[in-house]
């Protein structure tokens, strides 16, 4: 069965250059131009992914996502026009997986959501972590000291690759690359994304120094 994708885009050339690019990859692409119309979709239709515009003419992307993931973990990818949206897009609480900056090439976006929906696949073979940490991969969560972590999917799988291997230092790249980010992703939205799950191990551990930066190297999860 291929991948089901909801496009939620108002835009029609930019929607029939998406629609095109995936269809010709295999896809099975959905289309609606508002937010509500996007929500209400869902509710009746299950996708894989879920590929969001940010500025929409009944609502703005950011609280659709947040309607979405009141109830669904699907992959979120944004589009967006605007450079200055991009910390909102990768920042604490919004929830989505990636994002494309307009003008993109439908190439560019396809390839990040066949990388999403790769990783977003549970791995069979990943080491059971220690120190306090539980995954649960069926249903994408971390509990840390008893209590789930509300992590995001790119947290949840550079969490899930730092606790696989404790006092490993993992590379920028190689986190990136297990939350499914592409590869042209900036190192600040890696670094964005562990300031979060910092802030996400705090509030449950506080004062323990959990994830350690090394420079130029990258992050290891060091267990107490
Ligand atoms: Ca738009």
């Amino acid at each position: 069965m291929p991948a089901r994708i909801l496009l939620v885009e108002d835009d029609l050339p930019i929607a029939d250059n998406v629609i095109l690019g995936l269809e010709r990859d295999g896809f099975a692409c959905a289309h609606v131009m508002l937010g509500a119309a996007c929500l209400e979709f869902l509710q009746t239709n299950p996708v894989d992914l879920v590929i969001l515009d940010v500025g929409l003419p009944d609502s703005n992307g950011f609280d659709v996502c947040k309607a979405i993931r009141r109830t669904s973990n699907v992959p979120i990818v944004f589009l967006t026009a605007r450079a200055d949206e991009i910390d909102r897009i990768v920042g604490l609480e919004i929830g989505a997986d990636d994002y494309v900056l307009k003008p993109f090439s439908p190439r560019e976006l396809v390839v990040r959501v066949k990388t999403i929906l790769r990783r977003s696949k549970p791995a069979l073979s990943n080491p059971p972590a220690g120190g306090g940490f539980q995954i649960d991969e069926a249903r994408a969560c971390i509990v840390f000291a008893g209590v789930p972590l509300n992590l995001t999917r790119a947290e949840f799988f550079m969490l899930r690759t730092l606790a696989s291997a404790p006092q490993k230092v993992f590379s920028r790249q190689a986190l990136m690359d297990a939350a499914g980010l592409a590869d042209a992703s900036l190192e600040r939205v890696i670094d964005t994304h562990i300031k979060s799950i910092r802030a996400k191990l705090a509030a449950v551990s506080p004062g323990l120094e959990l994830i350690r930066t090394h420079r130029g190297f990258g992050y290891s999860l060091n267990l107490p």
